[in-house]
C-alpha cells in the first residue's frame, strides 16, 4: 500500500524542480484540479517500470527566510527524514561546488542509499566532467540533462534497485488511519491522549529503511487499529517543520499509507486556507475522512456556538458534505473516546459493497419520482448501475449517452444512493459508460 519515496536534494539551480516535473510528467495536473488545492511541485507520484513511487522535490520547501547555510542543511535533513532513497543532484558545467561539498557531509550521515546525479550533461563534453564527482565519495556519479531527458534511465533502474523489499506487513485487518493537518492544530496532542487511554500493541515496524513508524492500538471494544506515520507527529524543532509546504508533505505522505484521514482543525484559530490544502488532498485521494475541531476548551460557548461552527465549515469545505465533525479537546479528552468507533464506522462505510440487485432498485425508485433530464430533444435513460470498487465505493452507471448525465442529476442520484444506504465518511463516485 505505502511507495516508496525518493527525495531530490542538492544546492539551487543544479535542475531540481527540472528533474521533478520531467519525472512526474502529466500525474501532477490531478493535484491542480481540485478545488482550493494550490499548484503544488514538491510531491507527486511517479512510475518507472511499474514501480510505483512518490517523488519529493526538497528545494520546493521555502525557507528563504534562512540563512544559505541552514537551507542547505535542513533541505538534506528532509530527504534523509523522509526518504527510502536520495538522488544527489549536483551540475556539470560548474563542477563540484562547496555548497555540493557543504550537502555530502550531511548526506554522509544518513543510512540510506545516495546516488549522486551529474545534471546539465547534455553533450559529449560535459559528460566527460562527471569525473570530478567522484571526490563527493557517492560512488558513481550519473550523467543526466533535465534539458533533453538523457540519462533518467539509467539514474531511474538504479534508484528502483535501492527500494526496500515490501518485509511491511501490509495485509494485516487493523483499520489504517492518520491525523493530518497544519502545524499546531493539537495532532501530536490528540495521538498522545488516545494512546493514553488505549493499550499499545506494537509501537515499530522492523524490517524496513523506512522512519515511518505505525503504531497499533486495541480500542476499549476490542477493535484494533494502526495508525500510521506517527513518526511525523514527532518534534524535532528544526525550521522546516513549520513551514506549509513541509506540512502538506508530510499530510501527502500520510494520507497515501492510509484508509481513514483525521483533518484537524483548531477551534481556538477558526480555518485557515492551509486547511482547505491539507484536506483537498485527502478528499482528493478518496480516503474516508473525519473532520476533527480540537481545542474546543477554549472557546467561550452558547447554544449556538457549535452549530455555527459546523456551518461555517461546511460552508468552507463543500466538497467534504460526507465527511462527519468531531468537537473535542485534546486537554480535557472531551468527546476522544467518540474516535475509535467513528473511524471504524466510515472505515466500513469505506469498503461498503452493494449488491447490484439493491442498487438498481433504489436508482429505479429514483428516477421514478424525478426523471431524468432532456437535452435538445433526448432524454438520458440509465440501463443498469453496478458497484465496481470500494476504497471509495465507486458505481457504474451504464447509460445511453454519457454526456446526458448532468452535473445536478448525477448530484441527485448520489444523495439517493446516499439516504438508502450509509456512506458517511466517505466519498463516492459515479462514472457514466455508454451501454454498447
Ligand atoms: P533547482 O533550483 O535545483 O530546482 O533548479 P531548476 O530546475 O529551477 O533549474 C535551474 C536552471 O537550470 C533552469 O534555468 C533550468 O532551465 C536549467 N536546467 C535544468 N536542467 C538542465 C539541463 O539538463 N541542462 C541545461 N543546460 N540546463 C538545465
Ligand atoms: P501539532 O503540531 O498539530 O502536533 O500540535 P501539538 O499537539 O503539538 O499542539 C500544539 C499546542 O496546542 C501545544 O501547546 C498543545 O499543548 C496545545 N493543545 C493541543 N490540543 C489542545 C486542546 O485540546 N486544548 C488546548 N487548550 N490546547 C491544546
Amino acid at each position: 500500500m505505502s511507495n516508496p519515496t525518493v527525495a531530490i536534494v542538492g544546492r539551487p539551480n543544479v535542475g531540481k524542480s527540472t528533474i521533478f516535473n520531467r519525472l512526474v510528467g502529466d500525474r501532477i495536473s490531478i493535484v491542480e484540479d481540485t478545488p482550493g488545492v494550490t499548484r503544488d511541485r514538491i510531491y507527486a507520484s511517479a512510475e518507472w517500470l511499474g514501480h510505483q513511487f512518490n517523488l519529493i522535490d526538497t528545494g520546493g520547501i521555502d525557507l528563504s527566510d534562512q540563512p544559505f547555510s541552514v537551507q542547505i542543511t535542513e533541505q538534506a535533513e528532509i530527504a534523509i527524514d523522509e526518504a527510502d532513497v536520495i538522488v544527489f543532484l549536483t551540475s556539470a558545467p560548474e563542477g563540484v561546488t562547496d555548497e555540493d561539498e557543504q550537502v555530502a557531509r550531511i548526506l554522509y550521515r544518513a543510512d540510506k542509499p545516495v546516488l549522486l546525479a551529474v545534471n546539465k550533461a547534455d553533450n559529449p563534453e560535459q559528460r566527460q566532467q562527471i569525473y570530478d564527482f567522484y571526490t563527493l565519495g557517492f560512488g558513481d556519479p550519473y550523467p543526466i540533462s533535465g534539458a533533453h531527458g538523457t540519462g533518467l534511465g539509467d539514474l531511474l533502474d538504479a534508484v528502483v534497485k535501492e527500494f526496500p523489499d515490501d518485509a511491511e506487513n501490509e495485509d494485516d485487518d487493523t483499520i489504517r488511519f492518520s491525523l493530518i493537518g497544519r502545524p499546531n492544530v493539537g495532532k501530536s496532542s490528540i495521538v498522545n491522549a488516545l494512546l493514553g487511554e488505549e493499550r499499545v500493541i506494537v509501537s515499530d515496524i522492523s524490517g524496513t529503511t523506512r522512519d515511518a513508524i505505525n503504531t497499533r492500538f486495541t480500542a476499549a471494544d476490542g477493535d484494533e487499529f494502526t495508525m500510521v506515520d506517527t513518526a511525523g507527529l514527532r518534534k524535532r524543532g528544526k525550521v522546516y517543520e513549520n513551514t506549509e509546504r513541509y506540512s502538506v508533505m508530510r499530510a501527502m505522505s500520510a494520507i497515501d499509507k492510509s484508509d481513514v484521514v483525521l483533518v484537524v482543525l483548531n477551534a481556538e484559530e477558526g480555518i485557515r486556507e492551509q486547511d482547505k490544502h491539507v484536506a483537498g488532498y485527502a478528499h482528493e485521494a478518496g480516503r474516508a475522512i473525519i473532520i476533527v475541531v480540537n481545542k474546543w476548551d477554549t472557546l467561550a460557548k452558547d447554544n449556538h456556538t457549535m452549530a455555527n461552527f459546523e456551518a461555517t465549515i461546511r460552508e468552507e469545505f463543500q466538497y467534504l458534505d460526507y465527511a462527519p465533525i468531531v468537537f473535542v479537546s485534546a486537554k480535557t479528552r472531551q468527546r476522544l473516546d467518540r474516535l475509535p468507533a467513528l473511524i471504524k464506522q466510515v472505515d466500513e462505510n469505506h469498503r461498503k459493497r452493494i449488491q447490484s440487485s439493491t442498487l438498481n432498485d433504489v436508482i429505479t425508485d429514483a428516477i421514478a419520482t424525478t426523471p431524468t433530464p432532456t437535452s435538445n430533444g433526448r432524454r438520458l435513460r440509465v440501463y443498469y448501475v453496478t458497484q465496481v470498487a470500494i476504497k471509495p465505493p465507486t458505481f457504474v452507471l451504464f447509460v445511453n449517452d454519457p454526456e446526458l448525465l448532468h452535473f445536478s442529476y448525477e448530484r441527485f442520484l448520489e444523495n439517493q444512493i446516499r439516504q438508502a444506504f450509509d456512506f458517511t465518511g466517505t466519498p463516492i463516485h459515479l462514472i457514466a459508460r455508454q451501454r454498447k
